[in-house]
């Protein structure tokens, strides 16, 4: 075994890499000393570039490409050695922090950090069978083949436009003083109100630690005073835990649906609407090996629920281990019929019996509203926004839903809203001025017919 080590001189003169390269001579010298014999060398060590034939046929001839950047966008020599590899199969050993890793899943993909397991990458790469390395790289060429710079490109541009749109629809959908003096008109002539709200990111912002988000006293106020209508049933919808909502807001005459619906309480009484889940062994081994290899990560085991956070997490790992975390989850969520839910910065593993919606259709199905709100910032509430009638004022908090009508873009948005409802002298202030404006552009238009 030779290991062919090219590095490409880059920025030699920045003293931070100089001192790199002194550290690989001297590792390399004092490998190539203590093991070379007279017609071997382990590391064939070269400190220039090569053409990209030279380069293509190093790739052809290697048994393994080991490519093992810390953090990298994409990584073209990853991309390279499988194309060039045409009928010549070999293993290539893969960083996950390269973007390609992505895409090339039939590579052996390591943690860069992790050198035990560099090792044992290193090895059953070189006891492969033939036929596997050939079906993996088949499977990678044909990936690396369609993946073109040019379908890149238009991948982008699409959802450059789809962003575009998207942010027109969601200007369309804010709320602005015309469609809340609607809202407001609907609200004070209503009979029997239902109001649902959600609670992490709506009715108070996303803290580090989610244990850290307990109600501000404005918060406590506004619920307070939409509570103290009679005419108002007020829901808190959220996916916490009921232990947590009830030491928060127990106090206030509140309903609630707990962890997304599996839980709810009426008339100062909780009920349960799922048993107890056992989770399985090979469940919970997976999302523990998730939490060790993902700093700040933590799991969250819930009654009915298994919660893997990252919002502390550094952003770009997380991103990257929730994605693995899914796929590794699909196959024994499906055996076990488990719905994996991707909420923000979260990754539920839940019961698909209950949801956000499934409380909601119970509460209608028991009362008649003639006013129903509801308020949401995250995917998981769209069930929600689904459960309720189109007539319903459904508000997305963030970037806007296809499934609600209305959108707040930010969370501080939602307190004021509910302020100008329950405000009553601020809701017949505003209609009055509504229909000043109603009224004074009539005369204009009258006028304008008389002048004509
Ligand atoms: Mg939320």
């Amino acid at each position: 075994v030779t290991l062919a080590m090219v590095i490409v001189p880059s920025r030699d003169h920045v003293g931070s890499y100089a001192e790199l390269k002194t550290r690989i001579d001297e590792e390399i010298g004092s490998i190539n000393g203590r093991y070379s014999t007279m017609n071997w060398t382990p590391v064939c060590y070269f400190y220039h570039g090569f053409s990209f034939e030279e380069l293509a046929a190093m790739y052809f001839i290697a048994d393994i490409a080991l490519v093992t950047p810390l953090r990298d966008g994409m990584n073209l020599v990853a991309k390279e050695y499988v194309a060039v590899k045409q009928d010549n199969p070999g293993v290539l050993v893969l960083s996950e922090m390269a973007g390609a890793a992505v895409e090339l899943t039939d590579a052996l993909l390591v943690n860069p950090n992790d050198t035990e397991q560099i090792e044992n990458a290193i090895c059953r790469a070189l006891e492969m069978p033939f036929e596997e390395q050939q079906e993996r790289m088949h499977r990678m060429q044909s990936i690396v083949s369609v993946q073109t710079v040019n379908k890149w490109a238009a991948d982008f541009v699409n959802e450059w436009q789809e962003v575009a749109h998207k942010n027109k629809t969601m200007l369309f959908k804010k709320i602005g003083s015309q469609n809340m003096q609607e809202i407001q008109h609907q609200y004070l002539h209503a009979k029997k109100r239902l109001i649902l709200l959600d609670y992490d990111g709506t009715l108070v912002p996303f803290q580090k630690r989610p244990e850290d988000a307990s109600p501000t006293p404005q918060l406590l106020d506004t619920l307070q005073k939409l509570t103290a209508d009679p005419l108002n049933h007020v829901v808190i919808n959220s996916g916490r835990d009921h232990f947590t909502l009830e030491k928060w807001l127990g106090a206030l005459p509140l309903s609630f649906a707990a962890e997304h619906g599996a839980f709810y309480k009426e008339n100062g009484v909780w009920h349960k609407n799922v048993h107890g889940q056992e989770w399985s062994p090979g469940l919970l081994s997976i999302l523990k090996l998730f939490v060790s290899k993902t700093p700040r990560s933590h799991l969250e085991v819930k009654e009915t629920a298994l919660a893997w956070h990252y919002r502390e997490a550094d952003a770009w790992l997380g991103r990257l281990r929730a994605q693995q975390l899914v796929n590794s989850l699909i196959s024994i969520c499906l055996k076990q019929n488990l719905q994996i839910m991707q909420g923000n910065k979260v990754i539920e593993i839940k019961s698909p019996e209950f949801t956000k919606g499934s409380e909601v259709n119970r509460l209608l199905l028991a009362t008649r509203y003639d006013f129903i709100l509801a308020i949401g910032d995250d995917t998981t509430d769209d069930d929600m926004f689904k459960a309720v009638p189109v007539t319903a004022v459904t508000v997305k908090i963030g970037t806007a839903s296809e499934s609600a009508r209305y959108n707040l873009p930010v969370q501080t948005d939602t307190l004021p809203f509910l302020q100008r409802l329950t405000d009553e002298s601020m809701v017949k202030a505003a209609l009055k001025s509504g229909l000043k404006g109603q009224l004074s552009s009539a005369i204009d238009f009258f006028k304008r017919i008389i002048n004509h």
